[in-house]
């Protein structure tokens, strides 16, 4: 009676260490935080891999920030394009170009990756002031993404004071640089946002919040249930001042200077691609709703588009993956 009893213990007792040697290895779990490209990177990896993926992850996106992205690095492919009005580039950076370029052209301009000069006399970042109405006349002149070319791999700039700023596609264009690192490895599932945009690893779906765009709590309004794809906000509650009683943002009309004024107060983008959801959150809050999720529909992306009003606006694709969490809102699907 007694041997089978120590036998079932036995096997019992090796079943749990192989469990436990499989959980910790399978399931090693490595956790991300860390300041680079102006703001907080953080997530959660789980895999056997994981701890190796943190590491390759922190150095890959202080890479991208200090060669590729940076208007204020000074070996950057933007900021060195800047300074020599042109140059030749990597296939990398030709790539990303690529998307910024398009999104300017199928937005009919009002996504445009050459506000630099027009965002710098706004100096969002430090001291946000209204700038005086001709200076950014002049900026707006000077701007515009139909004044870029590029042939092969060489850039050339055709107006003097235009300046690239990849400020609006650089952290979707981080997720498309972490998911490429994930994808060789022994991962199992990932979750990293790069200062709001999100990356969802994996297969597994994750419930991601919409943040209310009128409190500064952080609290959401709205989830919704995903796997697999970037998502990416853009807010005019983000970076924003006050001056003479009246409120101003940090997207602007590049036909005007200034910032838009629609019933737009927060755009979602669901892509696979981080560089898209990135550029179509700005592009998409900029052309507003109508406009906005044609553009989405253009790309085969789904949005969700909060108006002042309190609607929220979703996509076929993402409306039955979205739940409202704030009973103040209307959900709408949005027959495009
Ligand atoms: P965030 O940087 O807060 O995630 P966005 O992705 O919407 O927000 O990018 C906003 C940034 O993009 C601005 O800070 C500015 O540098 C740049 N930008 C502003 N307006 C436009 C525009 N119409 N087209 C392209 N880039 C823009
Ligand atoms: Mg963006």
């Amino acid at each position: 009676m007694k041997k089978p009893g120590i036998a079932v213990a036995v096997i019992a007792a090796v079943a749990l260490a192989a469990f436990l040697i499989y959980d910790g290895f399978f399931n090693k779990t490595a956790s991300l935080t860390f300041f680079a490209m102006d703001t907080v990177i953080s997530g959660e990896i789980i895999g056997a891999d994981s701890e190796k993926c943190a590491d390759e992850i922190k150095s890959a996106i202080v890479r991208l920030d200090s060669d590729i992205l940076s208007r204020h690095s000074d070996k950057s492919a933007v900021a060195l394009l800047n300074k020599n009005r042109g140059g030749k580039v990597s296939p990398e950076f030709r790539n990303y170009l690529g998307i910024l370029i398009d999104v300017s052209r199928k937005s009919g301009g009002k996504f445009d990756f050459t506000l630099g000069a027009v965002s710098d006399l706004w100096s969002f970042t430090s001291n946000p002031a209204v700038p005086e109405a001709e200076a950014l006349a002049d900026a707006v002149t000077s701007s515009g993404y139909e004044k870029i070319s590029v042939s092969g791999d060489t850039v050339s700039f055709e107006s003097e004071n235009l300046i690239i700023d990849f400020g609006a596609a650089g952290k979707g264009i981080a997720l498309d640089e972490i998911r490429t690192i994930l994808d060789g490895k022994n991962v199992r599932e990932a979750t990293v946002s790069v200062g709001g945009s999100v990356l969802i690893y994996g297969g597994k779906e994750k419930a991601v919040g919409i943040r209310n765009p009128f409190s500064n709590a952080g609290d959401h309004i709205a989830k919704i249930t995903v796997s697999d794809v970037c998502i990416s906000t853009s807010g005019s509650y983000e970076r924003r001042f006050e001056e003479n009683g009246k409120e101003y943002h940090h997207i602007l009309d590049p036909e005007t200077g200034y910032p838009v004024e629609n019933n737009l107060v927060s755009v979602t983008v669901v892509s696979e691609s981080g560089a898209l959801s990135d550029c179509l959150s700005t592009a998409c809050f900029v052309l507003g709703v109508e406009d906005g999720m044609k553009l989405a529909k253009e790309y085969g992306c789904e949005a969700i588009l909060v108006t002042s009003d309190k609607k929220i606006y979703a996509t076929h694709g993402i409306f039955t993956s979205t739940e409202i969490t704030d009973s103040g809102y209307t959900l709408i699907e949005y027959e495009n």
